[in-house]
C-alpha cells in the first residue's frame, strides 16, 4: 500500500452541493475502481501503521462478508450504471481469507457491479498465509495480479522486522504466485535494522531474478503510532540510504524495468492498472473497514472513510442506516490543485495537462501562480501537452507538492 495524505473531517451526513462546492463542472467523470479492505493479519508488524489487527482464531469470514454485502449495496447509489476498470483487495492479509471466501467475494462484486470484461484484480498476499493451492483457487476465482510482501530475502532483517515469514516461505510464496498468475508485484524494502548497502543489493538481485513484472521498492521509515516509533532500531544513515537508492536504480533499470512512481517500477506495459488510477486523480471506492473512497459527480467530489474498527465497522453496517462511514466531506475548489498534484507528481512522466479540468474541473488558469513560483524554482517542468517533476523536483518532492497547498 502505499502512503497517502487525504484530509478529511468528520461528518455522516450526504453532503448536498453548495454555492462553492464546484470547480467549474466536470464534462464527464474518471474512471472508477474498487479497494476492498481486509483488516486481519498473522500478527501485526512493529512498523506497520495500516488499519490491520491480529486475526483472531477463528476469522469471523461469514460476517466480514455479510457486512461487506451491505457496505457495498448501501454505496451503490454513489457509482449507479459506472463501470469499474480495477478491483484491489488489500489490506492487512487478504490471503488469510479463505478460497471460498474469496470467491463469494468476487461473485458479490460481479453481481452488483458493471466489472470491466479485462477489469484489473488485484489481492495482496503474505508468504505466510499463501499456500500454492489457495494462490490456485484465488485465479479460478478471477483474481488475475498477485502482490506479495516479500520485504526482504535476509533473515534477519525479516526477523528485526518482526515478519512472520523467512526467506524460504518468501521464495516458494513468489513460485507459487507466478505459477497461479501472469501478473506479479513483489514488495520489498529498505534502509532496514543493521541492512549495509551490500546486502540492500543482494535482496533486490536475489528478487529481481524471479523476472516478475512489477516492484514496489519502499525505505522503512518510522510511522507514529507504532513500535517502532516508540522503540526506534538503529537504521543506516543518510549516506547509506543515498547508496542504496542508487544500487536499486541501477539494478533495476539494468534489469527491465522502469521506475513510473516514486516507489513502483514495471516492465514494459506492465504498470498497475488500480495504482494508476489513483495517481491521475481517478475515482475510488472503498469498502471494508478503514477503506477510503474519492467518488466525483458531475458538480461536486467527496472524500469518505469507513470506520476503522472491523467489529464496530460489521456491526454498522447490518443497520443499515450509513453509520459505517465515519467520515465524509466534498473537497473545496481551493483544495483542488493540492489533491490533484499530490498524486499526478509522483508519476515519474507526470500527467498530460488536460487531465486537470477532466479530473477537477479546474482550468490552467487556477494554477498559473503555483505553476509560475515551481518553475521559477526549477522544480516542474510544464511541457505544451504535459506537466511533471524536473529531475531536481522529483528529489524534492514534498517541497514541490507543498507549493500546491497555498
Ligand atoms: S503484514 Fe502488512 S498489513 Fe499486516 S501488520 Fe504487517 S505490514 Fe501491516
Amino acid at each position: 500500500m502505499t502512503r497517502r495524505v487525504i484530509p478529511i473531517v468528520s461528518g455522516s451526513q450526504p453532503v448536498a452541493p453548495t454555492a462553492r462546492s464546484p470547480a467549474s463542472g466536470l464534462s464527464a467523470l474518471p474512471p472508477l475502481s474498487l479497494y476492498v479492505h481486509v483488516p486481519w493479519c498473522i500478527r501485526k508488524c512493529p512498523y506497520c501503521d495500516f488499519n490491520s489487527h491480529q486475526a483472531p482464531e477463528q476469522l469471523p469470514e461469514k460476517a466480514y462478508l455479510e457486512a461487506l454485502r451491505t457496505d457495498l449495496e448501501q454505496a451503490l447509489p454513489n457509482i449507479w450504471g459506472r463501470q469499474v476498470h480495477t478491483i484491489f483487495i488489500g489490506g492487512g492479509t487478504p490471503s488469510l481469507l479463505s478460497e471460498g471466501a474469496i470467491d463469494q467475494m468476487l461473485g458479490l462484486f460481479r453481481a452488483h457491479l458493471n466489472l470491466w470484461p479485462d477489469a484489473e484484480i488485484t489481492l495482496e498476499a503474505n508468504p505466510s498465509a499463501t499456500e500454492a493451492s489457495r494462490l490456485q483457487s484465488y485465479a479460478q476465482s478471477g483474481v488475475n495480479r498477485i502482490s506479495l510482501g516479500i520485504q526482504s530475502l535476509n533473515n534477519e532483517h525479516l526477523t528485526a522486522l518482526g515478519r512472520v515469514h523467512d526467506a524460504q516461505q518468501a521464495r516458494e510464496a513468489i513460485e507459487s504466485a507466478m505459477n497461479a498468475v501472469a501478473r506479479v508485484n513483489l514488495d520489498l524494502m529498505y534502509g532496514l535494522p543493521g541492512q549495509t548497502v551490500m546486502q540492500c543489493e543482494q535482496d533486490l538481485r536475489a528478487l529481481v531474478a524471479f523476472g516478475c513484472e512489477h516492484l514496489s521498492i519502499y525505505q522503512l521509515t518510522l510511522e507514529p503510532q507504532t513500535v517502532f516509533a516508540k522503540y526506534p532500531p538503529v537504521l543506516p544513515d543518510e549516506i547509506q540510504i543515498e547508496q542504496m537508492e542508487q544500487v536499486i536504480e541501477q539494478t533495476v533499470a539494468a534489469a527491465g524495468w522502469q521506475r513510473y512512481e516514486v516507489s513502483a517500477y514495471a516492465k514494459a506495459g506492465a504498470r498497475c492498472r488500480h495504482n494508476m488510477n489513483y495517481w491521475t486523480f481517478g475515482d475510488y471506492l472503498g469498502i471494508g473497514p478503514g477503506a477510503h473512497s474519492k467518488l466525483s459527480f458531475p458538480d461536486r467530489i467527496i472524500r469518505q472513510a469507513r470506520t476503522r474498527n472491523p467489529l464496530q465497522w460489521m456491526q454498522a453496517c447490518g443497520q443499515m442506516d450509513g453509520s459505517h462511514i465515519s467520515e465524509q466531506r466534498q473537497l473545496s475548489p481551493e483544495e483542488l490543485p493540492f489533491e490533484f498534484f499530490l498524486n499526478a507528481l509522483r508519476l515519474k512522466e507526470g500527467v498530460e495537462l488536460d487531465l486537470l479540468n477532466r479530473h477537477t474541473g479546474l482550468t490552467l488558469s487556477d494554477v498559473l501562480e503555483p505553476f509560475d513560483r515551481a518553475q521559477s524554482r526549477g522544480l516542474l517542468d510544464v511541457g505544451h501537452d504535459r506537466v511533471k517533476a524536473t529531475a531536481l523536483g522529483w528529489r524534492h518532492l514534498n517541497e514541490l507538492q507543498a507549493i500546491f497547498l497555498d
